[in-house]
């Protein structure tokens, strides 16, 4: 067992690491403050990624990627989790399902999208169907050689920039002694298609800037063309490629306790009552020491699922545990730092009330905790036929 980084793993977590002080934490107030990340900034951050080597960090080389393991792509969004989201968002993660593309759908999605020409979101979540995927309404219907899309999807992060969408709609029903199961296929759709509107969603208190939308399908023809993977095969394509992705919601967490942490830290280590730094009680030092074992903790276990991948190990239960604890750990840590800071924790002078708002909702998307601990329940279960 080793738990050192290599060289080339150290040099890409300092290379990230200074991309988010240098080229992110600048421009966080703004954004904080207008709900806006203007588009030459997005631009920039875009282009310099792009010029660092770094742009769709996710992708093997075979499609112009850089190729990283899994385990160096986990370090690398560690530390893109220092970074407000809504700037991060520029230094590009192209959803890796697009490796599913095939034919054209190679030319036209998969590479301008790891190249940075084209920017992508993928859609799942509808107002009546979160959790319960199956449960989707909005339905593709065969009329004369086409797809016929109606419906809507909404919380649909990134849209907003998006030049297509990926999209998972219902084609059918199979009668299962479970009762009826939906069947659900995969749509690349193009911005600009008639039918398709990409509208502006909701205001969240995490993660201001970082938008989300709501998607609406009014008789949206596609040809079969735009199928990702197989029809009926939605699932198929879901398992194969987006079943890691919930790795990157534990790293993130994991950078961001330890921005958050270092503010901790340094305030309870400066911050004088009663005559002596604050961090000299106990009140506060065995917070400060709970708030570093448990990151520590999360980040071994968020490492050691990346690392299981790079095996070929099976890893769902793993992905699931690293995920569910690194964003409750994130929620504990951001509380904690938040209640050291005292009063000036809540004040927008500090980014404490930021990290502390933006850590809520790593417990709700990618799959709540409630869902993760389902899978990790079950993986224990299922074994013993319970
Ligand atoms: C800011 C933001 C951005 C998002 N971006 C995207 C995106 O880009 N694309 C996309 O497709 N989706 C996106 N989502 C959707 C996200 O994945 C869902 O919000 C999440 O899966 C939960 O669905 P829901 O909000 O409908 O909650 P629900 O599924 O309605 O759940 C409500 C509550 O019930 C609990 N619950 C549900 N079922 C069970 C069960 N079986 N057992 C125990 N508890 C249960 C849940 O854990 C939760 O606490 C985003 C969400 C947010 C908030």
């Amino acid at each position: 067992m080793h738990f050192g980084l290599t060289d080339e793993q150290e040099m890409i977590v300092s290379t990230v690491r200074s991309f988010v002080e240098n080229e992110i934490y600048p421009h966080e107030t703004l954004v904080e403050r207008t709900g806006e990340v203007p588009a030459e900034i997005a631009q920039e951050i875009k282009q310099k990624c792009i010029d660092l080597g770094f742009y769709a960090s996710n992708f093997p080389e075979s499609v112009g990627g850089p190729g990283l393991s899994h385990v160096d792509f986990a370090l690398v969004e560690r530390e893109l989790g220092r970074g407000s989201m809504a700037l991060t968002h520029f230094f590009g993660r192209p959803q890796n399902i697009l490796m599913a593309c095939k034919g054209d759908q190679i030319d036209k999605y998969l590479m301008p999208a790891v190249r940075g020409e084209k920017m992508d979101a993928l859609a799942m979540t509808e107002p009546d169907a979160g959790s319960d995927v199956r449960g989707m309404k909005c339905t593709a219907t065969r009329e004369g050689g086409d797809w016929v899309i109606n419906g809507s999807k909404h919380f649909i992060s990134g849209a907003e920039h998006a030049d297509f969408v990926i999209v998972f709609v219902a084609t059918g029903v199979d009668e299962t002694p479970r009762g009826p199961k939906k069947r659900i296929t995969c749509f690349l759709v193009d911005r600009g298609t008639p039918g398709f509107e990409i509208a502006r969603g909701y205001n969240s208190v995490s993660h201001r800037g970082y938008k989300n939308s709501i998607l609406y399908f009014d008789n949206c023809r596609l040809s079969d063309a735009q199928v990702l993977g197989d029809v009926d095969g939605g699932f198929d394509v879901m398992n194969e490629w987006l079943y890691a992705t919930r790795i990157t919601v534990a790293t993130n967490s994991v950078g961001r306790a330890r921005r958050v942490f270092d503010h901790a830290l340094s305030y309870a280590a400066e911050r004088k009552q009663f005559g002596q730094p604050i961090g000299k009680f106990q009140g506060v030092s065995f917070q400060i020491a709970d708030m570093i074992t448990e990151i520590d903790a999360a980040d071994l276990l968020t490492l050691s699922a990346a690392w299981r991948l790079d095996q070929g190990l099976p890893a769902n239960r793993e992905i699931a545990s690293a995920k569910v604890y690194a964003s409750e750990m994130l929620a504990r840590v951001t509380d904690r730092a938040l209640q050291i800071h005292g009063g000036m924790g809540l004040m927008d002078e500090l980014p404490i009330e930021r990290f502390w708002r933006d850590a809520r909702v790593e417990r709700i998307w990618d799959g709540t905790s409630e869902i993760q601990r389902h899978i990790i329940s079950r993986d224990l279960f299922r074994p013993l036929g319970a």
